[in-house]
């Protein structure tokens, strides 16, 4: 079997498992059966956000598995963000450090900036998405995202980040960072499934060493009322994801996963339920072939179901959708 997808090299050297768990809309008890469901599953990697305000109960659970000896500091892959509040490089360290301290760890394995535009800092670090009086996100009058990265940079050389990488970039912002940068980003987090394949991001992100990770991997259906039309396909449902789960006996979930795993990018797929999290690690056993790839490929059906970020900022240099 295909073992060599079951982790990623990044440019940097690092592996990362190439499949992690998701936690975003994850509330903190929920976080925790999850995090333990997926630590005894063999998962090793967590994908986290101060933005998701779970890190502490994360870190309740890695010390419980860290202290009973379950699991080693060092055998673990533990990626969270920088919130679009704390992006004025003053306060970058802060932010990482109050990240660190919630998750209970000296260091993270990989700290994303969440989203290429900044927003105002009032001071209150709970409110993670100002408004204005027109409910768009409220943008401070400067804002300079190299210096952001720059001060990102200093948190490698500080030993407080394994890694560094950038979330719901477009190419030419990647390009920009990896112009200047003195540690390159190792990845791009963005949306990606059977309806939004990212195939020119992916092939121009790979010419600069940079991988991608999927977030929305089966297609978010978890995701609020508020960003969902009605008229949105659903990947679980898809009849060729369908048909192709059937013929290996397996779920659409586990499916739209090694479809993802095989185009050569890392996924993340989000679950709080014990036997999802146990089912979802399990694409590891059987392989698509290409024909089945091809034919996913050519779902016709192209939607972003994460575009309204790019609706908050419309007025921002840096929107990047
Ligand atoms: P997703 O992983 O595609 O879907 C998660 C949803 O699918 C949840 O509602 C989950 O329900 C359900 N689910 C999981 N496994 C299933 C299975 N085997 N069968 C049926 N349903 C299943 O979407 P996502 O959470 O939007 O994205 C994944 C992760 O990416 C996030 O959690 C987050 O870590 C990251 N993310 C990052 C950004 C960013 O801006 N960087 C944005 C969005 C997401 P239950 O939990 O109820 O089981």
């Amino acid at each position: 079997m295909d073992d060599s997808l079951t982790s990623v090299k990044l440019s940097n050297g690092l592996q990362v498992p190439a499949l992690g768990l998701g936690t975003w809309q994850s509330p903190k008890e929920e976080v925790k059966t999850a995090v333990r469901a997926a630590l005894d599953a063999g998962y090793r990697h967590l994908d986290t956000a101060y933005n998701y305000k779970n890190e502490d109960a994360i870190g309740e659970v890695l010390q419980e598995y860290i202290k009973s000896g379950k699991v080693k500091r060092e055998d673990l892959y533990i990626v969270t963000k920088l919130p679009m509040i704390h992006m004025e490089p003053k306060l970058v360290k802060r932010s990482i450090e109050m990240s660190l301290k919630k998750l209970q760890l000296d260091y993270v394995d990989l700290y994303l900036i969440h989203f290429p535009v900044t927003l105002s800092y009032d001071g209150d670090d709970e409110n993670t998405f100002p408004r204005t009086e027109d409910g768009k996100w409220k943008i401070p009058e400067k804002s300079d995202l190299l210096e952001t990265w720059k001060a990102m940079e200093e948190l490698v050389d500080l030993g407080l980040t394994k890694s560094l990488g950038v979330s719901n970039f477009s190419i030419s912002q990647v390009e920009r960072i990896c112009k200047i940068g003195k540690h390159k980003p190792v990845t791009n987090q963005v949306e990606c499934h059977i309806y939004w394949p990212q195939n020119e991001l992916l092939e121009a992100c790979k010419k600069l060493g940079v991988t991608i990770t999927a977030y929305a991997p089966i297609g978010s259906p978890g995701r609020p009322d508020r960003i969902k039309k009605e008229d949105d396909p659903i990947a679980m449902e898809e009849p060729i994801i369908q048909k192709i789960a059937k013929k290996y006996g397996k779920t659409p979930a586990q499916v739209l996963l090694r479809n993802l795993l095989q185009r050569g990018m890392i996924v993340i797929p989000k679950s709080v339920t014990p036997e999802r999290i146990q089912s979802n690690i399990k694409v590891f056993d059987f392989n698509l072939t290409k024909e089945e790839m091809d034919e996913i490929g050519g779902i016709n059906v192209k939607r972003s179901f994460f575009n309204f970020m790019g609706n908050m900022c419309e007025n921002h240099q840096e929107r990047p959708f």
